[in-house]
């Protein structure tokens, strides 16, 4: 039986009367749950997670938020049952417009989150989205769906940023990429550092002694709710908001979000296999919580999906790759090395075996002025001389550099499928590197460019381009046209010819609201693979 106020709620969900709710942004048509909390109030704002959008579609995109009034604390201070949450969308940012809403249910298995798919929207345009919770209004955010798949597109902007460590730093670049003109964010991950609370002491940064500007809380994370502590703690951060809720993004997990320099199902401490599994299914689940991430990425018996990709008309078609989930356990202990024969050896992978043929199957030569290859490790093959010039040469063994013949499969598919307009953006270094991709031997043909965007906020100010490492590691890699060790992002500002690269640096992160600067400018022009100055 159902009682007259259920009936009501149920009918403002959208739901029949045989109870079954179809609304976007629910896990499936479901029953309306029996503990549902109908009428929820809040002592105080239940959003200070903020809002956000991702994942755009030519019709639609996802839109998030997650209830949290009280955000460190266990449950993000809220009544564990299930709850309706309002959302609308808007064609102005004032509201006068709105052109869909809908309810949707925060469950307390997701933290309350919500994740509404918001379809049969127009392509190519802006919009506005909010959510209501009793009487509790979030902030507004800005998105926008992909033009038509068929359409003509002239411009595409896009930021590439990661790595936000939050004891570092502040979070001044985002606020600057929030400034920014965008049609969307990659972030390529390290969105949470999952470390200890280090004390209130002095540590080393640079080699220079450094107290941490803000601090985690509580000790290396491993439960769920630890996981979501974390994530609420960046995410209450105002910069970092203020992009989100600029435009959509797509984001990608790295190492991080788990444990450092995971790989696959090996975490870097020798952990039992069967027993990372479980932390590594917590971080993934919170991850997903937190992040604007469409149904297909749910994680499901611990592995979620986050290769995909999306096209801006004829101008570019874009590949999100997963760098971590699939791939071989670094070699040598993931130590910097030499690339000897467990480096080149062919079984060793970066991607997966389905992964890579999924890269393959949509990497090849159509309608699309540009392809972009969109992930998290550099593919630059830098050789480094970590003892100074004259010692010994060695290579990361958790980047690109580690993983020798997966990289000459992908930089050879490209040269074979004759691709000239395939450019690479990736992360993880904390500083900004810009490399023209050539292969690890033979004769040193361009076949691709990579922007390696430097870290928001980790290894805190830098040393920008004043130390030993900047200086041997540019003599020994005439590929690599620029380096710095500062804090910022890279913008790619593309048109149908030519591809722009902007190396954006702010000179320090632990004042706040610095300027951003620009430290170097790139241009790739189509059809010719490689660095020139712009
Ligand atoms: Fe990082
Ligand atoms: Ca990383």
């Amino acid at each position: 039986m159902i009682d007259s106020r259920r009936r009501r709620l149920m009918q403002a969900l959208g739901a029949g009367t045989a109870g079954v709710l179809f609304a976007p942004g629910l896990l499936a048509a479901t029953p309306l749950p029996r503990n549902v909390l109908e009428k929820p109030t809040f002592e105080c704002d239940p959003f200070t997670l903020g809002v956000a959008s991702g994942e755009p579609a030519a019709d639609g995109f996802v839109i998030w938020t997650r209830l949290a009034p009280q955000p460190l604390e266990q449950g993000g201070g809220m009544t564990m049952r299930p709850m309706p949450v309002k959302w609308e969308i808007a064609q102005d940012d004032a509201f006068r417009r709105i052109v869909r809403s809908g309810t949707t249910l925060a469950h307390p298995e997701l933290a309350h989150s919500v994740h509404v798919e918001v379809e049969d929207l127009a392509p190519g345009r802006p919009y506005w989205y909010r959510f209501i919770v009793g009487d509790a209004t979030s902030p507004t955010g800005r998105s926008a769906t992909l033009p038509a798949a068929d359409a003509r597109v002239d411009r595409v902007r896009f930021a590439v940023a990661g790595c936000q460590h939050y004891e570092e730093g502040h979070y001044t670049a985002w606020r600057r990429i929030a400034e920014e003109p965008l049609d969307f964010v990659f972030h390529y991950g390290d969105y949470i550092y999952e470390g200890p609370d280090n004390g209130p002491g002095e540590r080393r940064m640079n080699g220079r002694p450094f107290t941490p500007l803000r601090r985690h809380v509580g000790g290396e994370i491993y439960s769920l709710d630890d996981y979501r502590r974390r994530h609420a703690l960046y995410r209450s951060d105002r910069d970092l908001q203020a992009a989100h809720a600029a435009a959509p993004w797509f984001v990608s997990f790295d190492d991080h979000e788990i444990d450092n320099n995971w790989a696959g199902e090996i975490d870097q401490d020798g952990t039992p296999r069967e027993l990372f599994l479980l932390r590594r299914a917590v971080g993934m689940q919170a991850f997903y919580e937190h992040m604007p991430l469409r149904r297909a990425s749910l994680p499901v018996n611990g592995r979620m999906r986050m290769h995909r990709r999306a096209a801006w008309g004829d101008l570019l078609q874009t590949h999100f790759l997963d760098t971590r989930q699939y791939r071989s356990d670094q070699a040598n202990g993931d130590r910097d090395a030499l690339q000897d024969e467990v480096v080149r050896a062919p079984e060793r992978s970066m991607l997966g075996q389905e992964q890579e043929q999924w890269l393959y199957d949509g990497l090849r030569p159509d309608q699309r002025r540009w392809h972009v290859i969109a992930q998290q490790v550099g593919l630059a093959n830098l050789a480094m001389q970590p003892r100074g010039p004259g010692s010994e040469v060695t290579y990361s063994m958790d980047q690109w550099s580690g993983y020798l013949a997966n990289r000459r499969r992908l930089l050879g598919h490209i040269e074979q499928a004759g691709m000239t307009n395939v450019v690479t953006v990736s992360g993880d270094a904390h500083r900004h590197f810009a490399s023209d991709l050539l292969p690890d031997e033979g004769a040193p043909r361009v076949i691709s460019t990579e922007f390696l965007a430097t870290s928001i906020t980790s290894g805190s100010d830098g040393t920008g381009e004043e130390d030993d490492f900047n200086r041997t590691t540019r003599s020994l890699n005439p590929h690599l046209k620029a380096m710095t060790d500062k804090r910022g992002y890279v913008l790619c500002d593309v048109n149908r010819d030519v591809w722009y690269g902007e190396l954006k640096v702010l000179d320090r992160v632990m004042v706040p609201d610095e300027p951003v600067k620009l430290h170097a400018r790139f241009a790739v022009e189509r059809g010719r693979p490689g660095l020139q100055q712009a």
